[in-house]
């Protein structure tokens, strides 16, 4: 490997920049990272090895995606942008296993990636610093493909990760906190200043790794219709889980069947979305299921 110049200072950065005309799309989430001891952080968290794959998405200007491969057997790489291809091709030209895919990875066939590109890999680790406007998307997908994935490590906006981290009974706990957690084990790995990145972002960020299970912590009959209950138990935050249950799956005819549905599942009717577990969801679900209701 030749000796070259690390390309997150912001001396480089800016060079890259300038030498090919660049300009940052807001549109597309393009800040870029100017500091080596964050990327060093990123790549600290996703403990990769020869023997393991790296998948970023959104590479930019290849400053994390050059880490990867100091530390990877191999790195793919997904860019959506076109304007940045030739600079990546230029800049990781020192390194020979490094991939660059151009697409949009919420378009992207993940599976045949994974097959063509980490065949012969023991673990494939996500590591990237997303862009923010599809931050939710993006996880929820390499999440729900269910793709063999030991880990994702990425920077993500500070109020998305605290959402994803949540326990229950806390103002973050949601949706996403269930949705997430049941598929990963998420862990904040730190708070990331703005001053990180070019052009600063207007939100806070934090390096979450998401741990991802082999398989869920509760088994539910009907995975489609345990999210459908969660769902439905937030659809109005200040609501109790018995009166958000009743709007969405009740009618006039059966809602006295709720409560002793609610009993069956040990969860008092009075109680708010917000303060049930994850098994409670199961209960829950699988009570509902089996006495015919239906999303
Ligand atoms: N990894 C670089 C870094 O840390 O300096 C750049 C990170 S920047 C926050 C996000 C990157 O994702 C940009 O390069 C942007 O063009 C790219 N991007 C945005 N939407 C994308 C999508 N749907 N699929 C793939 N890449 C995308």
């Amino acid at each position: 490997m030749k000796n070259i110049d690390e390309i997150a200072t912001p001396r480089r950065t800016k060079e890259i920049i300038a030498k090919h005309g660049f300009s940052f799309k807001k549109s597309l989430g393009q800040n870029f990272l100017i500091d080596q001891n964050i990327l060093h952080k990123i790549v600290d968290a996703a403990d990769l090895d020869e023997h393991k794959g790296a998948l970023e998405i959104g590479p930019g200007i290849g400053a994390l995606t050059e880490k990867l491969a100091q530390r990877a057997g191999t790195v793919t790489a997904v860019e959506i942008d076109q304007r940045l291809i030739p600079i990546l091709t230029e800049v990781l030209e020192p390194y020979s296993n490094i991939y660059v895919h151009h697409g949009d990875v919420l378009k992207t066939d993940l599976p045949e990636l994974f097959a063509k590109n980490f065949a012969g890999m023991d673990k494939v680790s996500v590591v990237a610093n997303l862009p923010y406007y599809v931050t939710t998307p993006i996880l929820m997908r390499l999440l729900e493909e269910k793709l063999p994935l030991d880990s994702i490590v990425v920077m993500i906006q500070k109020e998305v990760a605290e959402r994803m981290a949540a326990s229950p009974g806390t103002k973050d706990y949601g949706t996403l906190s269930i949705a997430v957690q049941y598929y990963s084990e998420p862990e904040l790995v730190c708070i990331v200043p703005h001053t990180v990145f070019i052009p600063q972002p207007n939100v806070e960020s934090a390096v979450i790794k998401l741990k991802v299970r082999e398989k869920p912590p509760v088994e539910v009959k009907d995975e489609k219709f345990f999210f459908e209950v969660i769902h439905a138990s937030f659809a109005q935050r200040r609501k109790t889980i018995a009166n958000n249950l009743k709007s969405r799956f009740f009618t006039k005819e059966n809602r006295d069947q709720l409560e002793p549905l609610l009993e069956a599942a040990e969860i008092e009717p009075a109680r708010r979305g917000e303060t049930l577990s994850i098994e409670e969801y199961a209960r829950l679900s699988d009570v509902l299921l089996e006495a015919g209701i239906k999303g």
